[in-house]
């Protein structure tokens, strides 16, 4: 219930614009990466016979083998959602030994709301193996779901089915387990995981997505988590039925939220920095001349996105400046078209306006919001900061200092190669965090087909050159250049 709400209360206007090899311990105690070497069509478990250009090609280096409890591995993916999964689907085609650790698909099935709908179109939001044989539209064509490439929203659940049952076709070995920390020695990497088990690579990507770098004003930080807290953290909203729950942010996470809140009985309101609300428009039929004009692309309509979307690549050569801007400005605050009748009218938005200082009263947050829009007094049961992501390299808490201190890093984003390698050799940055520098289409699914590919293809190179120099005797050679 607000306390008092002073000042001009903006309406809400609308602006429309436009196994991997391993997992389970083998129980032999054999390494399973070696077991793959000499069955590569059981380490693959593919119906199809495998390409010959693509055979399973040795993974493990001698210096690398299991040794103790310490077992080692050619990569090591950290992460399994969209992006680690990708990964894995390619390196797995190209024969490339690695492990792969994570929660799959964790940040749809726990950390995005029950009901929420994809703002991505079905075209999308695939999880991509090197066939595009698994796609969002056939997952729903096998399975009854109703699919469309443009103007059909996807079911959260929708795409967290489809990209467990991805994992299990296409990564069965997935280790279900957290990395808690990484270290480097001169050179290879010390994985070590929950239970304990310590792991040797040669190769890391760094494929954990955005919660890493929650943001939360610095208004709200110091509430107690019981009364705040971000986006990120609910899956199941109905503890808020009834209660009075207050929004923070202007984009699609902030909309989205509001929009179940109120369905379920929340009385809930939306707090937002912009003077307007802005929701995408609604794919409508369009002529030829609007098609030019604006062509479609994976993450929107236009020639903009349309670089983005099919020159990562170039994205990485323009000036630091221009991409800096680009990350931060491009496809900015919007909800989705489906989105809009839900809440318009229903919902109270105080825009114009951001949390200037907040303060825990009788059990309950005392809000003082404060802008353009003018100043906004309220007590609310439960604030949540639907405060977007900051990349920042050194919220990776896993990450040994040494590691750190070796991070080249542009405003907290790692600096990366063509090949989403880091300044530490070997260590690779995938999805949000790459995003400085191929642009903004790794904020999304799409991003993932782009980089699963380049990625696949230089760990697949440099794994074939480094067996093709260690049989003809340089073994020094690859131990420290490749
Ligand atoms: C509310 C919301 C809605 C979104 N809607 C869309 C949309 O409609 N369309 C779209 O294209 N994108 C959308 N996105 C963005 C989307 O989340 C990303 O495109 C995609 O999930 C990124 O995949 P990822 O693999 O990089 O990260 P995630 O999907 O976040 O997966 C991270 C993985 O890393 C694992 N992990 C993390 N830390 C560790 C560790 N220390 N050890 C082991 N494993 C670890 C987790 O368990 C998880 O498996 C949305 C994001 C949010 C927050």
């Amino acid at each position: 219930m607000p306390v008092s709400e002073k000042g001009n209360d903006h309406a809400m206007t609308v602006s429309s614009d436009d196994r991997s090899h391993s997992a389970n311990p083998p129980s032999d105690g054999e390494s399973s990466l070696v077991r793959a070497e000499r069955s590569p069509a059981r380490a693959m478990n593919v119906a199809r016979p495998p390409n010959p250009r693509m055979v399973h090609r040795p993974t493990v280096n001698p210096d690398l083998r299991t040794h103790g409890t310490t077992r080692a591995a050619r990569v090591a993916i950290i992460g399994a959602g969209p992006y680690g999964l990708s990964i894995a689907a390619h390196l797995r085609a190209r024969g490339v030994g690695f492990r792969i650790f994570g929660n799959p698909m964790e940040s749809w099935r726990a950390r995005m709301p029950g009901g929420m709908l994809l703002k991505s179109e079905g075209f999308a939001s695939d999880i991509y193996d090197p066939e595009r044989r698994f796609t969002l539209k056939r997952f729903c064509a096998q399975n009854g779901l109703c699919y469309a490439d443009t103007g059909l929203p996807i079911p959260r659940e929708t795409m967290a089915t489809y990209g467990l049952r991805f994992q299990r076709q296409l990564v069965p070995d997935l280790e279900n387990r957290t990395v808690v920390a990484l270290d480097r020695s001169s050179r290879d990497f010390l994985l070590q995981l929950d239970g304990g088990e310590t792991l040797i690579a040669r190769r890391v990507i760094v494929a954990v997505g955005s919660n890493y770098f929650q943001h939360v004003p610095p208004s709200l930080a110091h509430l107690p988590t019981a009364l705040r807290s971000h986006s990120s953290e609910h899956y199941d909203l109905s503890r808020f039925a009834g209660h009075d729950v207050t929004v923070v942010g202007g984009g699609a996470s902030a909309l989205d939220l509001v929009a179940l809140l109120h369905e379920i009985g929340a009385q809930v309101r939306l707090v937002a920095r912009q003077p307007s609300v802005a929701f995408l428009s609604k794919p409508v039929p369009r002529s030829l001349w609007h098609r030019i004009r604006y062509p479609v692309s994976g993450i929107g309509c236009g020639w903009r996105s349309r670089f983005f979307t099919d020159a990562p690549m170039l994205f990485r050569y323009l000036p630091q400046p221009t991409r800096l801007r680009t990350i931060k400005t491009y496809l900015g605050p919007a909800g989705a078209w489906f989105v809009k009748d839900r809440i318009a009218g229903h919902v109270p938005f105080l825009l114009a306006r951001t949390p200037a200082y907040s303060e825990v009263r009788d059990g309950r947050v005392y809000l003082q919001c404060k802008g353009d829009g003018g100043q906004s007094e309220l007590l609310t049961d439960h604030v949540i900061a639907a405060t977007g992501y900051r990349v920042d390299i050194g919220q990776l808490d896993f990450l040994s200092e040494k590691v750190r201190a070796s991070l080249q890093s542009i405003e907290g984003a790692p600096v990366l190669s063509r090949n989403f390698e880091s300044s530490v050799p070997g260590l690779y940055f995938v999805g949000l965090a790459s995003a400085c520098c191929f642009g903004p289409v790794m904020r999304f699914l799409f991003g993932a087909g782009y980089t699963a590919r380049r990625l696949s293809e230089h760990l697949s190179f440099v794994s074939g050159v480094r067996s093709r120099l260690r049989l003809t005797g340089f073994r020094d050679l690859t131990r420290w250049v490749l």
